[in-house]
């Protein structure tokens, strides 16, 4: 094999290894079933199909209009959505496509700052900003980690923005979506939700359901809590169909990376049948991972609501390391996470921020339930609290690990940690 291929081949079946050894907690991924895997692998990989079913501007796409086709109906009827795009290739792709297909440019967009779980594409230096938008944020209360209500009304009545954003990155509670509906009409705002963490939760009838609650917008990412291939999915009510279709394209997408979706369809098939099962254990993972911890010494946040009501839990960890060096020793114990800033860093000045973030979409996605969390709490706190030594626990994370191998919520479990190249090798 050539030495530069042989090295990246290489580091291909290292990431593979190193996942299925650890406890993958990123709350912005997860795996997909091997059907979907398989999908992503074949021929559609390398093929174009710019414009709308049944209408293209290249020939050779009868087959890709069955399978946008099918993945437009799934998730209609998942989600109860007037009207879907999966075209958008990320999630920042579909906010891109909804700035410009809800404002102008110097258009006002009230959002989540970034420190307070806010996404990037929702900032000024982003992409927001890149459409020209005038960048307010919602008051945040940091006690509860949510959007103040009452401020927020004062501050939408206030600022009178075109476009006002919810959703976020750190999202541990819904959004007041229903309460904000009534101000937006009286300054003639539209909603926005960016579903992107949230997605499979929505999808199984957990957390908030944005459609119903009055938004305009959907948008979403379809890797994170919803378990399929990388990738962006907007929908909306019918009266912005024909913008928000002209937005992503030609707007904003050309090449919508075919085999992406055909796995995107099959997991909208996956997510009708299991999407409920999934999402509601994951809650009760989230909740059981997060009293577990505050048992076990840890400052898990908001332990008066419960926790959470997502997929993810928030840990200040400025009193045992902090969030970098705390992210970097689990790493070596092969628990992934990642810091996280919480509001109050920027205004203490730290760089370091105070929090970890925990999601548990991924392992719950390969089987694990209530009585893994308790494992899971306890081999961080040898690593955080007792300081042992990470290669240590690294070896009971393994074993654990070990047991856990199989995409459960699908309709052909295998594998989930197999790299298909390997197996002919
Ligand atoms: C992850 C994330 C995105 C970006 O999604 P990509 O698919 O990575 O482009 C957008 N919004 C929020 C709130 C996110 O957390």
């Amino acid at each position: 094999m050539n030495a530069d291929v042989k090295k990246i081949v290489e580091a291909v079946e290292g990431s593979q290894e190193l996942f299925k050894h650890s406890l993958p907690m990123i709350a912005s991924e997860n795996v997909t079933s091997p059907l979907v895997r398989q999908v992503l692998s074949s021929d559609l990989g390398h093929r174009y199909a710019e414009g709308q079913v049944g209408h293209r501007f290249y020939q050779g796409c009868s087959f890709v209009d069955v399978i946008e086709g099918k993945a437009v109906e799934l998730a209609k009827d998942l989600f109860k959505a007037p009207h879907v795009n999966v075209q958008p290739i990320s999630g920042v792709n579909c906010n891109i496509a909804a700035f410009f297909a809800l404002a102008d440019p110097g258009d006002k967009l009230v959002a989540l700052a970034v420190p307070s779980g806010g996404h990037i594409s929702h900032a000024k230096f982003s992409a927001a900003g890149i459409r020209g938008l005038k960048v307010y944020t919602h008051p945040f209360d940091n006690a509860t980690m949510n959007i103040d209500t009452d401020l927020m009304i004062k501050n939408i009545r206030k600022v009178k923005p075109k476009v006002v954003m919810f959703g976020a990155s750190l999202f541990l509670f819904p959004h007041p979506v229903k309460e904000a509906r009534e101000v937006c009409d009286e300054v003639g705002a539209s909603i926005i939700y960016d579903g992107a963490h949230v997605l499979g939760l929505i999808a199984g009838g957990e957390f908030q359901d944005p459609l119903r609650e009055g938004v305009d917008v959907l948008t979403g990412s379809t890797h994170k809590t919803f378990p399929g291939p990388q990738g962006g999915i907007i929908m909306c009510q019918k009266k912005y169909a024909d913008l928000i279709d002209e937005a992503v394209f030609p707007g904003t997408v050309s090449n919508f990376h075919l085999h992406h979706k055909a796995g995107l369809a099959i997991t909208l098939a996956e997510m009708k049948k299991y999407g409920k099962a999934y999402a509601r254990q994951i809650v009760k993972n989230s909740q059981a991972l997060g009293a577990y911890m505050d048992e076990l010494g840890f400052n898990v946040l908001c332990k008066d609501q419960g926790y959470t009501k997502s997929h993810q839990i928030a840990v200040d960890v400025s009193k045992i390391g902090g969030g970098s060096v705390l992210a970097k020793k689990l790493e070596q114990a092969n628990i992934i996470t990642n810091k996280n800033l919480f509001p109050w860093d920027h205004v203490n000045g730290t760089d370091d921020p105070s929090g970890l973030r925990l999601g548990t979409q991924e392992l719950t996605r390969i089987g694990m339930k209530e009585r893994e969390m308790r494992e899971v709490a306890k081999l961080i706190k040898r690593v955080a609290i007792d300081k042992e030594k990470p290669e240590k626990v690294k070896k009971d994370v393994v074993q654990l690990k070990s047991q856990y191998q199989t995409v459960q919520y699908c309709f052909d479990g295998e594998g989930a940690y197999e790299f298909l190249l390997g197996r002919d090798r």
